[in-house]
């Protein structure tokens, strides 16, 4: 593969850099020459999201996402109900900022077997449609690392988030691939074809995996410091025809701690040849 030469086509997530407000991402992220973000609801809190949405469109960066809607299996009906509620809220929220797609973690609830999570997945996000087609706005299912099994999603393998679409057979429900979650799986180079050629393939999220890795949730690796080939995953989405944007999304303690200035020249560096 030959490496990134220009940014067109990057885009950040703003959970990747914690400590900045919505305004400062937004403020960096364009000087710094990114195209595209990716707005994690916590930004939207007790804010106005068409304001923001302005704000973002008027700085020329794209919003690409946001982030996130799903969560919808629970042992009880009451706590199902509340999650399809929640995701009526994302999908007004996604529509006001101007974007076209929501990222979902679709959820898991220990107290049940995943089978059963999965249906209630199922029946959350076809509750969620006829909203979803009022609004415009794509879902798409992002498979989740099987580590996360156990409460925050019962899809773990691309081929799992592939079956439900096919399922589900919705023109607005898509998958997002990020390679945290998929790199390990040996289908992985079919399942990416496939989800090409289905017309689902909407999303394309990098970062790396450090060893050892310390915390299951909050120590992503920026892209090079870690054992997945990016390149390879990248050259397989492109091959099944994907042309979005390549959205960092890094949760890290370490560089969370770091200057958010430095972090983001990194991430830049890494970008144009890590990826
Ligand atoms: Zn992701």
């Amino acid at each position: 593969m030959t490496p990134i030469r220009d940014l067109s086509k990057l885009c950040i997530h703003t959970i990747t850099t914690k400590p900045w407000n919505i305004e400062t991402a937004i403020e960096k992220y364009c000087a710094a020459g990114v195209n595209g973000i990716t707005v994690w609801r916590q930004w939207l809190e007790n804010r106005d999201p068409y304001k923001i949405g302005q704000e973002i469109i008027k700085s020329g960066l794209t919003p690409v996402s946001l982030c996130r809607g799903g969560f919808f299996p629970a042992s009880s009906l009451t706590d199902r109900q509340k999650a399809i509620d929640d995701n009526r809220r994302a999908i007004d929220e996604a529509a006001a900022l101007g974007t076209l797609m929501i990222v979902l973690v679709c959820g898991a609830d220990p107290r049940q077997s995943l089978e059963e999570s999965r249906r209630h997945i199922f029946e959350g996000i076809a509750a969620v449609l006829p909203d979803c087609e009022d609004r415009k706005i794509r879902l798409a299912v992002e498979p989740l690392h099987p580590m996360y099994a156990d409460s925050r999603s019962a899809i773990n393998t691309l081929k799992q988030a592939n079956d439900l679409c096919d399922d589900l057979d919705h023109p607005l429900v898509g998958v997002a691939a990020d390679v945290y979650h998929l790199w390990w799986d040996p289908d992985l180079q079919n399942e990416i074809r496939r989800c090409g050629e289905s017309g689902y393939l909407w999303a394309f999220h990098i970062c790396d995996w450090r060893t050892p890795t310390v915390d299951l949730l909050n120590d992503r690796g920026l892209m090079g410091e870690g054992c997945i080939d990016i390149p390879q995953i990248r050259e397989w989405v492109e091959q099944a025809g994907f042309e979005g944007f390549h959205e960092v999304e890094i949760f890290s303690n370490r560089w969370w701690q770091a200057d958010q200035d430095e972090f983001l020249k990194a991430i830049i560096q890494a970008y144009r040849t890590e990826c």
